[in-house]
């Protein structure tokens, strides 16, 4: 138990060490040579509790800067082979190799993801139907084996066929339905369409949840890059460079990002992720959709 005299003492030794008062406060007690009690006992007798937060704030600085040093995986690219052709979409002119995800590549992703894994389930699509997979189910199964829950977003067009391979995943499969079927026919044709098959997965591993695009009146398209050149602003917050996040392609290379359709980015390989960081590239200044705030995915 602290005294009082001790603790008196302790908080003059805090004010007159800068670094003190903005350490954790393990930190700062090892640093005054001051016991926790004492130092805890201290900082209450200044009513400090600024000092604490600051403190808790450097703390996850620190704790935030040691997980960014392993690249984290936002999503896979099963595979970039897509059965639509959208006209707002970079896809169909993709100058880029095509195929699909190899087991001995997804083996790689799992293994990494699993060292730092990003949101509650790994996303298996960039550019491309992830459902067009030749081997989808194996695939699935295989994220499924390593304890992984499994999101994808798909056109839907192959929903009908591969529905009874996703209802036999062992995982929770969260479906996000895009837009792109419907996008002549309008919101109220797509909605209607949620509404069905929501209603036949009710109760399953499978969940359907609407296009982050779609609303009741409309649909909104970004830009893919292509928007017009913006400054360049660092206090703009991209998932991607911020926090060292990356896209794999289906031939395991690391992309910066995923609205980046052709492979520019490209800066190194799942066969070899240590050390890997994200980097800005030529479409960040066009880019449209930096905007997402952190504690999102
Ligand atoms: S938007 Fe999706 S469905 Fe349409 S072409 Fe691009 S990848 Fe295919
Ligand atoms: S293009 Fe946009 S989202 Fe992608 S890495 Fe650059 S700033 Fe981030």
């Amino acid at each position: 138990m602290a005294t009082a005299a001790e603790a008196q003492a302790a908080l003059a030794r805090i004010r007159d060490c800068p670094d003190g008062s903005v350490l954790p406060l393990e930190e700062t007690a090892t640093l005054l040579g001051v016991p926790l009690p004492v130092l805890t006992k201290a900082i209450n007798l200044g009513k400090w509790g600024w000092q604490i937060q600051l403190a808790i704030a450097e703390t996850e600085r620190r704790r935030l800067a040691e997980v960014r040093k392993v690249i984290g995986i936002y999503n896979i690219e099963l595979t970039n082979y897509c059965n639509l052709k959208c006209s707002y979409c970079p896809q169909p002119k993709m100058g880029r190799a095509k195929g699909h995800m190899s087991e001995e590549i997804l083996a790689l992703c799992i293994e990494h993801y699993l060292k730092r894994r990003i949101g509650s389930a790994l996303i298996v699509n960039n550019f491309g139907e992830p459902l067009l997979h030749p081997e989808l189910e194996s695939r699935l199964r295989q994220i499924s084996a390593a304890g992984i829950d499994i999101e994808v977003n798909t056109n839907g067009v192959l929903l009908e066929k591969k529905l009874p391979i996703l209802l036999t995943i062992p995982s929770r499969i969260d479906l996000a339905l895009s837009v792109h079927q419907w996008v002549a026919q309008g919101p109220q044709a797509y909605f209607e369409a949620l509404r069905v098959w929501q209603e036949r997965v009710a109760g399953t591993n499978v969940s359907i949840r609407q296009a982050s695009n779609a609303s009741e009146k409309m649909f909104f398209f970004h830009a893919w890059s292509k928007g017009p050149v913006q400054d360049w602003d660092p206090n703009i917050y991209c998932e991607f460079l911020w926090d060292n996040r990356c896209t794999v392609l289906w031939n395991g290379d690391f992309a910066s990002c995923c609205i980046d359709c052709e492979g520019e980015s490209v800066f190194g390989n799942i066969a070899a992720p240590v050390g890997a960081r994200s980097r800005p590239w030529r479409g960040c200044s066009t880019c449209d959709y930096r905007h997402a705030p952190p504690g999102t995915r």
